[in-house]
């Protein structure tokens, strides 16, 4: 079996397809030298031969070692060198994966050095210093890393000398002090393994290969792999390349380079390089780099461009010829020995939203790529990076906690606890940020006008989550070490997981959230408004041709619907008419109806909240036009429209011209242990069928103004939380009732095209969906209670541990974020098919959180739903995850 791939010399017997075998690192060397870009030349162990050193219980494949020389000769014969001869080849030994794992193995440099060689290199580089140096900096590296001796011994050495010498950099050591040095780092190893430094550079290789497959299992990488789902037997591949040196002097160099601008995607050079210097001396920030072309910052003086022309041009070259051959922006890292230009890595280059779409773009002006091809290249998080705030570039923000990114934008404002006082500062136009242990639908008015919203408990589809996702305001929820104060006005910040206070917010105090990350800053922050600019809307025009699902979106009221059509809606999937009863003007008359004490009563109320829904629907059926509209019918459970407190009790039962007793009492009676399992959904609409034929009468009644204007309606009504097909047929004879009456005493004999379905969000649903489609003209799945009732967790408690169930690898993703397709997806892919089972015609969607995330939707797509639903803000993202699915059919 072949173990062992060379490259050099235009030559490489690997090639980019051989990730898996090469490792990442292995099959791009491998790659640049075959498209005839200068990189030193070298070898690669493959990921194999570390899988038989572990089969092996840690023991280098027999043979192995002889490859490894005919490899050595092979690179011998390319340089002219020898290894361990008196031209000295040298080598660096480094890891590299099939998926990358940066930074977590081992690497060594400089490897080679003897007291022999070290004086052949300080002849060759004319630079004794340079020589030495470079041995103190291999005995460093080859005793931490094959050794395994504490780095902290030659730290403490080191800086002995620096301080005996009194000089603060190591470039300012003698070169009697580095001779020093190295035999004091020779005694360190001596010391610690009983033996002596080896000097023969096989042996030294030997156990620099032995030390990168003993990485692949050291606790970083085993941690990085449970974290990023990486499995643990794939092994890691050995990189031997020949050393080439940036510090041979002021015509060596070395740097890094994005081939466009990765914070613009303009199309120029941009990196930063430092003369006679070694890789890491460009980021680790002693010295200050140089940048690389002009354009990139016209307020230096001086660059790459102009001082070292030929060597610029070098770079332009290796430039060209890696987009012309990877069709995307590459970050490569370079070193020019004596004014010979060598490649040493490349990579796709990681790149801002803004970047991410113009680079695209631009490489498909350039005929370099498909339109296809630039819809698969963009990243659902990146375009949320556009379309909301972001924080400005020149900010430093001081993080005091982190809670759930619950939705994406930067907000900045003063801290408010309740929504009357963020009423009261929105009066005097101070923007607020509002913080609360949680919301409730009581709170939307304080929403609304708020920038920011932050919550101490819940998870991401708690209702401040999916509240603020649906108005587009920042959000974070679950943030468990706020500790609010509402009588002081007061919130602590406490240390991560800990009782110790780091900081104390007042009322009023400037805080700034960033919703897409779950950062609670400090103070203000700059922020720079985010937008769907000409770019991105070209591009999000080219993916409706090319995705089959429909794109909805969760609107309630006619604003939101206008957001969402300006995000390209198709639609609306979702309209949760409770939101429209929590209104000012409604919420009495709400009340009114939940504490009649006769049908009777509660007809009058609900013939006085009759007219509001009936124009709320009108706005939202304008707003939407010919497209389709789904209105559910009342779900949440009904106490959560009294007040809870005392003095609110007061008020409402003053108002309303009741006792505070009986309004207590009410709220007592109503009052269920766990509200979410309880009389919600139709079950309210069986016990009080008023209500239901209140709303349906204003569905049909809107429907129909609205047609007399010239504008066709086709209401599409929802029954939420149905576990039975019985309770199905039970509302939908309300609701066709309801449709007789109002069409016979309205219409001049045209009729409305209607229907009626229910939202599948139990298992029971599920798992009946060919009896409940028998009654239903559509289905549309609720997976964030799907996922609660499946899970058997609720989604107001899951903020407490779920982050660190994440955290600990027992789950990939928070099933409330990322739908959970093995579990809950199943009962998706079940109820879908048993559904159209028996009514072939079923239409089928999905409104949950769900309906929104990119991964979510391309098991939507695979499983052929006909559309999804989300939030206005997220309605972007979803046309392209949905076409990007589309895509991925064919590829
Ligand atoms: C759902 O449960 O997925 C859903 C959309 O309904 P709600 O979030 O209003 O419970
Ligand atoms: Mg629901």
């Amino acid at each position: 079996m072949k173990r062992i791939y060379t490259f050099g010399n235009r030559q490489a017997e690997g090639s980019k397809d051989q990730k898996g075998l090469l490792g990442g690192k292995g099959a791009n060397l491998a790659e640049m030298v075959n498209i005839g870009l200068p990189v030193p030349p070298g070898f690669t162990i493959s990921t194999s031969a570390c899988q038989e050193y572990y089969d092996n219980v840690k023991a280098l494949p027999a043979g192995l070692m002889e490859e490894v020389e005919s490899a050595i000769q092979y690179v011998e014969g390319i340089l002219g060198k020898t290894f361990g001869g008196e031209n000295p080849l040298l080598f660096s030994v480094r890891s590299g994966a099939a998926i990358s794992m940066p930074g977590m193995m081992d690497t060594v440099l400089n490897l080679g050095l003897n007291d022999t060689t070290v004086e052949a290199l300080a002849k060759k580089a004319k630079n004794e210093w340079f020589a030495y140096d470079s041995f103190r900096r291999f005995l460093q590296m080859f005793g931490n890393v094959a050794l395994e001796i504490e780095q902290s011994l030659f730290e403490e050495k080191l800086e002995a000398a620096k301080a005996e010498s009194a000089v603060h950099s190591d470039q300012e050591l003698s070169i009697e002090d580095i001779k020093k040095i190295v035999s004091e780092f020779k005694n360190i190893i001596k010391e610690a393994t009983g033996e002596q430094f080896p000097e023969d550079p096989k042996i030294q290789l030997r156990k620099a290969i032995e030390a990168v497959f003993a990485s692949w299992n050291n606790d970083r990488a085993i941690y990085y792999r449970n974290m990023q789902h990486i499995p643990h037997d794939i092994g890691t591949g050995v990189n031997v390349q020949s050393m080439v040196y940036g510090n041979m002097g002021e015509t060596s160099g070395t740097g890094v380079a994005f081939t466009r601008n990765p914070a613009t995607g303009e199309k120029i050079l941009f990196g930063e390089y430092l003369k006679n210097a070694q890789g890491e001396d460009v980021v680790a920030g002693i010295r200050t780099p140089e940048i690389v072309s002009k354009a990139q910052d016209h307020n230096q003086k001086t660059s790459m461009e102009e001082n070292w022309p030929k060597m610029y041009e070098e770079l332009q070259k290796a430039s060209g010829l890696l987009e012309n051959h990877y069709h995307d922006m590459q970050d490569i890292e370079f070193t020019i020995e004596e004014e010979k230009f060598y490649l040493l890595q490349t990579r796709n280059g990681e790149r801002s939203g803004k970047a991410m779409v113009k680079v695209a773009l631009d490489f498909y002006n350039e005929g370099s790529i498909s339109k296809e091809e630039v819809i698969l290249r963009m990243e659902g998080e990146k375009i949320n990076e556009i379309i909301h705030p972001t924080i400005a570039p020149n900010q430093s923000p001081e993080v005091l906690a982190q809670g759930l990114p619950a939705s994406p934008g930067v907000a900045t404002g003063h801290l408010v606890f309740s929504c009357d006082a963020a009423e009261t500062f929105h009066q005097k136009g101070k923007p607020v940020i509002l913080c609360r242990v949680e919301t409730s639908p009581e709170d939307i008015h304080g929403m609304n006008i708020s920038e920011g919203i932050i919550t101490a408990r819940g998870g991401m589809t708690s209702h401040a989550a999916v509240v603020a996702r649906g108005i587009g305001t920042p959000c974070i929820s679950g943030c468990g070490d706020l500790k609010i104060h509402y009588k002081k006005k007061t919130c602590r910040v406490m240390e991560h997981g800990t009782e110790n206070e780091i900081y104390e917010f007042n009322e009023g105090d400037f805080i700034t959230i960033n919703g897409s990350s779950g950062e609670i800053i400090k103070g203000k922050v700059e922020t720079i408004p985010g937008k769907i600019d000409e770019d991105l809307g070209q591009i999000l025009s080219w993916t409706d041709s090319m995705r089959t699902l429909t794109v909805r979106t969760n609107a309630d009221t006619p604003r939101d619907a206008e957001k969402a059509l300006e995000f390209g809606a198709e639609g609306i999937g979702l309209c949760r008419t409770e939101h429209m009863f929590f209104e000012e003007d409604r919420i009495n008359i709400m009340r009114e109806m939940i504490l009649a004490h006769t049908e009777e009563e509660r007809k009058y109320a609900l013939n006085k909240l009759l007219p509001f829904q009936r124009e709320d629907f009108v706005g939202i059926y304008k707003a939407m036009g010919s497209r389709p509209v789904t209105v559910r019918l009342i779900d949440p459970p009904l106490h959560e429209f009294l007040p809870e407190k005392k003095e609110d009790i007061e008020i409402v039962a003053k108002e309303l011209g009741r006792s505070y007793e009986e309004v207590k009492a009410k709220m007592h009676e109503l009052s269920e242990s766990n509200p979410m399992l309880g009389l919600r959904g139709c079950r309210l609409g069986i016990l009080f069928p008023e209500v239901i034929k209140m709303q349906a009468q204003a569905i049909f009644e809107a429907a129909f103004i609205c047609k007399k204007e010239g504008l066709e309606v086709s209401p599409e009504i929802m029954v939420p939380l149905v576990a039975n097909v019985n309770e199905l047929k039970h509302q939908r004879a309300i609701i066709e009732n309801v449709y007789e009456e109002v069409s016979s005493r309205i219409s001049d004999s045209s009729s409305l095209n209607y229907s009626i379905g229910t939202m599948i969000e139990l298992p029971r649903a599920a798992l009946t969906a060919n009896e409940i489609a028998q009654c239903a003209d559509f289905f549309s799945f609720g997976t964030n209670d799907l996922t609660q009732t499946t899970y058997g967790l609720s989604r107001d408690d899951a903020g407490k541990f779920l982050p660190m169930y994440k955290d600990e690898g027992f789950i990939k993703h928070d099933p409330f974020v990322v739908l959970d397709q093995v579990g809950v997806g199943q009962l998706v892919q079940m109820g879908t098919e048993k559904g159209r089972s028996t009514q072939p015609k079923l239409k089928v969607g999905i409104c949950g959180e769900h309906g929104g995330e990119p991964r979510s939707i391309e098991f939507c797509h695979k499983i052929g739903l006909d559309y999804v639903s989300c939030s206005p803000f997220r309605v972007p993202v979803a046309r392209i995850a949905a076409a990007q699915a589309a895509l991925k059919d064919f590829l």
